[in-house]
């Protein structure tokens, strides 16, 4: 996947952004537009794909990640769940993503296959 011929450079994801924000209406008056007005609208654009590329990360980790098998608080067995959609905050803003989900009958608690292996 790495030095697939197709991956795209940091370059051509930037033109993607630059695209956007002159024709997608961010930055409106480019011509008359102030550094202030362009790096607060770029920093809203990228962030929005920071956050996007996050959850896809998450997602994906939820994906390999080994699951719950035994409770991380008392240790019995555990009971798999439906996927759920989760919500966490990063420094870029919210992020969304869907997550496998283990069921601790024993403590009624949910754990989600991460590497901090956080309770609900
Ligand atoms: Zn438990």
């Amino acid at each position: 996947m790495e030095s697939a011929p197709n991956r795209p450079t940091a370059e051509e994801i930037a033109g993607l952004v630059v695209k956007r924000l002159v024709e997608g209406g961010g930055i409106p008056d480019l011509a008359n537009a102030n550094l202030m007005t362009i790096e607060e609208q770029t920093i809203k654009e990228v962030d929005r794909v920071t956050q996007i590329v996050i959850s896809e990360l998450l997602a994906q980790q939820s994906q390999e990640a080994e699951p719950v098998t035994s409770c991380p608080k008392c240790g019995k067995e555990m009971t798999p769940k439906k996927a759920q959609h989760r919500s966490l905050q990063s420094r870029r803003g919210p992020v969304k993503f869907k997550t496998d989900v283990s069921h601790c009958e024993a403590c009624r608690l949910d754990f989600f296959p991460s590497n901090e292996n956080a309770a609900v």
